[in-house]
């Protein structure tokens, strides 16, 4: 039987899903099966967004900036923690403040699973 060596797999950074937590799931899902010897890289990635009305594609700078100003507004209570999917929702472009955005959907992907 072939076992799996490595997973790669890809959280959108705006998930804000703790990576200790699904780092530590992954150790006990892996135990008595093909993932036995598996290794997890977790990458974080920045969804893409543009504006709908102007056709701006903000950058990571963009999206980043604009979510530390939404954390320190909410604090402890950032209410993406339980709603990703809100997240477009209070970010705006930059170039004409249209809260219009086409977020590319924030999945969890896996991206590459090695078998030897
Ligand atoms: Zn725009």
């Amino acid at each position: 039987m072939n076992s799996v060596v490595k997973v790669v797999i890809e959280i959108p950074s705006i998930s804000m899903i703790d990576l200790d937590i699904l780092r530590e799931a992954f150790g006990m899902l892996k135990q008595e099966s093909r993932l036995a010897k598996a290794s997890l890289e977790v990458r974080v990635v920045m969804p893409k967004m543009r504006c709908r009305r102007c056709g701006y594609i903000l950058t990571e700078e963009d999206i980043r900036a604009q979510l530390n100003e939404l954390m320190r507004g909410y604090g402890e209570e950032y209410p993406l923690h339980l709603m990703p999917d809100l997240a477009p929702t209070p970010l705006k472009c930059p170039r004409c403040g249209s809260h219009d955005l086409e977020m590319e959907e924030p999945k969890i992907r896996i991206t590459e699973v090695v078998i030897v």
